[in-house]
């Protein structure tokens, strides 16, 4: 049967104008699911709304990375139950990481009676036959199966018309210590280099000025395919596509930088001169207790290597402060690693046990005053490096991508070739194409200037 045919005639059955909610949580992988997915829901005759309470089909996209995350999840979950009071018709589905998990799954049929069907991470291919059941059997259904991924039924919709997401991978086989991914995700498996180099010339050609190449481990790229491709093959012939536009890429693994991959990187103008390479801690004993896979000095082998081959490059990474087991000593390593390092930003978190993983049957000793006490002195530590890093740009000229308003009237933002935001007056015309700034002040977040090419 051909579904989606099917759900149309349906739905507009039930309203002429039948309307999606999509609300993605988490990671950028996370939200380009969504988008893709809503992207085949527009193809199945919904217009989307932003309006929770006038939608027709309801799509919340979970994700699972911390369980303060998973407590919102439900929380909003929770209140669609005034909605379906309102318009019993309205179906109610949820997907993502949270409901790859068999408890958590049988916790929403049992709890959340307004819910009609939800599916796990593995089987969005199945969405429109899910759909279908809902909207012709009364009966909750929900398929956390692991199937075998074609990315066949990817859909390239995209929220914004300058920057697209491209995922090129899923799953993960590291196995960090803290992190659910590989037991909500499943294994590594690549997509091919030549629907990924599809996928880019049809966004490029379509106007997209930035492709961001996304995955959970993205320089493990390439392991499952055969033969096997490495990413540093897959990014050079990506920047080697004609074109008017820049390529990103969101995560690497720092035990999976090879020397190879920077050398690409310092060649093509196209390639970002930004990387994010999560460091953790600065601990070795923090580190193997993650099972991170790399040392504090293999890292900064990393971080050298780079500065070499692109002086301008900037590094930005995340650490989790309060690891269980970590002592001032460990903290005072990641310390020196962030002083030695010069990140122009850290995205930081306090460590939150994770049910399901190694690392939530560790004992952890130190105090949640202790650790937010960790967290303030690492900021202002990086406080103190971003000012002093971004006041090093005044006076300088750079390429920036504006891609929409800032905070403050009569300036636009966007992000520069380094990654850095960047302020200028203007206006919308000026949206959407890559600009030279003379950068004439910083913040330490953000820099100011005036575009010299209108
Ligand atoms: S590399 Fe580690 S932290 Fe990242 S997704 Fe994989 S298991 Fe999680």
């Amino acid at each position: 049967m051909n579904y989606a045919e099917t759900i149309k005639e349906i739905v507009t059955r039930i309203s002429p104008s039948p309307t999606v909610y999509v609300h993605s949580f988490g990671c950028r992988l996370n939200v380009s699911d969504g988008n893709s997915l809503l992207g085949k829901i527009l193809d199945m005759g919904f217009a989307e709304t932003e309006d929770v309470n006038s939608a027709s089909l309801i799509i919340i996209n979970t994700c699972a990375v911390r369980e303060n995350a998973e407590k919102k999840v439900y929380g909003v979950i929770g209140e669609l139950k005034h909605v379906k009071e309102k318009n019993p018709d309205v179906i109610i589905a949820v997907c993502g990481c949270m409901t790859q998990e068999k408890h958590v799954a049988e916790f929403i049929k049992n709890t959340y009676r307004h819910v009609d069907f939800c599916f796990g991470t593995f089987a969005y291919k199945k969405f429109p036959e899910l759909l279908y059941n809902a909207l012709t059997k009364n009966e909750f259904q929900c398929d956390n199966n692991e199937y075998p991924n074609d990315f066949s039924d990817f859909n390239l919709y995209q929220k914004s018309v300058i920057k697209a997401d491209v995922p090129i991978m899923y799953g993960c086989d590291n196995y960090c210590s803290y992190c659910i991914v590989p037991y909500v995700r499943g294994r590594e498996r690549s997509r091919e280099v030549s629907d990924i180099l599809s996928d880019i010339r049809t966004l490029t050609d379509n106007g997209f000025k930035e492709i961001l190449l996304l995955g959970q481990n993205v320089n493990s790229y390439g392991n499952t395919l055969k033969p096997p491709v490495p990413f540093s093959e897959l990014l050079k012939q990506a920047a080697e596509i004609p074109g008017d536009f820049k390529i990103r890429f969101m995560s690497p693994h720092p035990k999976d930088m090879r020397k190879d991959l920077i050398d690409i990187i310092a060649e093509y103008p196209k390639l970002c001169k930004s990387i994010h390479l999560p460091l953790q801690s600065g601990s070795n004993r923090i580190l193997e207790l993650m099972n991170r896979q790399y040392t504090a000095e293999t890292y900064m082998e990393i971080v050298k290597y780079i500065r070499k081959k692109m002086p301008r490059c900037t590094i930005s990474t995340d650490i989790i402060v309060g690891f269980p087991g970590e002592t001032e000593y460990d903290f005072e390593e990641t310390l020196r690693i962030i002083k030695e390092a010069h990140f122009y930003n850290i995205f930081s978190f306090i460590y939150s046990k994770r049910t399901g993983t190694k690392a939530a049957d560790l004992p952890d000793y130190a105090t949640a005053v202790e650790k937010t006490s960790r967290m303030t002195r690492m900021l202002t530590l990086q406080r103190e490096i971003a000012t002093e890093t971004y006041a090093e740009y005044v006076e300088k000229t750079l390429t920036v991508l504006f891609d929409g308003s800032s905070k403050t009237e009569g300036l636009i933002a966007g992000k520069s070739d380094e990654g850095i935001i960047v302020e200028a007056p203007g206006t919308f015309d000026k949206i959407g194409e890559y600009r030279k700034v003379r950068i004439t002040k910083s913040h330490n977040w953000a820099l100011e200037g005036v575009i010299l090419n209108f």
